[in-house]
């Protein structure tokens, strides 16, 4: 084999790049990585980057945290991997889910382990038909989530994620049907206010159900904060106007904590940040404070009963992945749980808040900041060609992708996504590196605007 010289140029020959825009890897090159340092990366040219993606949201202790890392070599040596099914399960795997039903907002629960948040929403849409099935209602199938609500990959996580580029593989599936997206600035209708636009979506979500029936809705799944649609907190009164809807109906409500869970919005969930009480949770990335692939669904106390009959009634729920319940993830897993509660990580997280959201404040004056929007650690400013009229910015790269890519040259990673570019940094940051972030960012903007 012709091996090409540079390390950029050996990513760009053996890749298949996923969730990459191809013209600036081209033009650019791969940012190979070798190693982090706190919430640094570093590439293979010694060049370090202040990484406010946290990887893709999850490295929230840093890339190098030690003790994390003691967690997962001291469980590597003791007991390598196991799996949880057939009557057996690795130690760690009870004491995970034990720990997890105790910092839930559920009295009681149960929980089920995969390898990702896709997978977790997968398995979660499985229970529901699983569990409606074995309740008699078979037709009650489809699935409700949001347009710009991200919830995967899989075929069916795709399928709930509402973003239009999923149509190139075809997606949704049919019976995933998505609702308007609880953006007020954007979507709200002109002179409509924030109480009158969440109304509307409320209503829309009452015709939706008697339109299908309710009888043939399987759940509800929502991100408390939606992150890959943008960092799009929930109109005020949101959840609390729709979920009595789903109630009324028998819809199970899902808050997708993927993002938001363990620390993102300065509480432990965001479902208690917005102060609503959902029927389960799914949780990935923070999890594991990124050390480990691994998600978790945990069903609130109603479905844990409700599915446990049900699994009881044909002795068996034929679901699961090899590495399902691993104990290495489990052992990091509770330490992360530990070092974000008890650490003081989302503890940094809620006092250092106020100061990024004034760090944005101030840069939202400039005159192609359409918006700034967030909470806790999970923050976005919108580009737009003109303020008055909100009007996005054309052309084939994104104005976030250039912002993005003048950001990278200058040593910070921020992730553009549609017309925004989104921070969300590892929650070990202090004030300094905030600092840092705002100046690299505000000299982006203004090489760029
Ligand atoms: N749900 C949410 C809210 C997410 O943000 C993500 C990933 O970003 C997922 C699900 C999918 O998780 P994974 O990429 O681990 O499959």
């Amino acid at each position: 084999m012709n091996q090409p010289q540079s390390w950029e140029a050996r990513a760009e020959e053996y890749s298949l790049y996923g969730f990459t825009d191809m013209p600036s890897v081209h033009q650019r090159g791969t940012v190979v990585v070798t190693h982090g340092e706190g919430p640094y990366i570093v590439d293979v040219h010694g060049r370090r980057y202040l990484d406010a993606n946290s990887g893709l949201w999850n490295m929230v202790a840093g890339f190098d945290h030690k003790g994390l890392i003691e967690a997962a070599k001291a469980q590597y040596d003791r007991f390598p991997g196991y799996h949880a099914f057939f009557g057996r399960m690795s130690d760690q795997t009870v004491m995970l889910s034990e720990k997890l039903v105790e910092v839930s907002p559920f009295a009681h629960g149960r929980v089920f382990y995969t390898n990702s948040g896709s997978e977790a929403n997968d398995t979660m849409v499985k229970i529901l038909w699983f569990l409606h099935g074995a309740e008699g209602k078979p037709q009650k199938r489809k699935i409700l989530t949001r347009w710009n609500g991200y919830h995967g990959v899989t075929a069916v996580s795709a399928s709930m994620t509402g973003k239009p580029y999923n149509s190139v593989f075809g997606l949704p599936l049919p019976g995933f049907l998505h609702l308007t997206c609880p953006h007020y600035w954007r979507f709200g209708e002109e002179g409509e206010t924030e109480e009158q636009f969440v109304k509307r979506l409320a209503k829309e979500l009452e015709d939706t159900i008697e339109r299908e029936g309710a009888d043939t809705i399987a759940g509800f799944f929502a991100e408390p904060v939606m992150g890959a649609g943008g960092v799009i907190p929930p109109a005020k009164g949101y959840f609390q106007a729709i979920l009595p809807i789903l109630k009324k109906h028998d819809i199970p409500m899902i808050s997708d904590e993927v993002i938001c869970g363990f620390g993102r919005t300065g509480n432990t969930w965001g479902c208690e940040t917005y102060d609503y009480m959902p029927d389960a949770i799914i949780s990935s990335k923070n999890l594991t404070a990124g050390l480990f692939p691994m998600g978790a669904v945990i069903l609130g106390p109603e479905l844990a009963n409700r599915v446990q009959n049900a699994i009881e009634a044909i002795e068996e729920f034929p679901h699961g992945f090899t590495a399902s319940g691993h104990p290495v993830g489990c052992a990091i897993a509770l330490k992360a749980i530990d070092v974000v509660m008890n650490e003081g990580l989302a503890e940094n997280v809620r006092n250092l808040a106020p100061r990024f959201e004034e760090g944005l404040q101030r840069l939202a004056q400039k005159p192609n900041i359409g918006e700034y929007r967030g909470i806790g650690f999970m923050w976005a400013l919108e580009a737009v060609k003109d303020k008055a009229t909100k009007t996005p910015f054309d052309g084939n790269l994104s104005v976030s992708e250039r912002i993005a890519n003048t950001c990278t040259d200058l040593g910070l990673i921020c992730r553009p996504l549609g017309q925004s570019v989104v921070l969300c940094p590892p929650f070990i940051l202090t004030e300094g590196q905030m600092d840092e972030m705002f100046d690299k960012l505000e000299k982006a903007l203004d090489k760029v605007f």
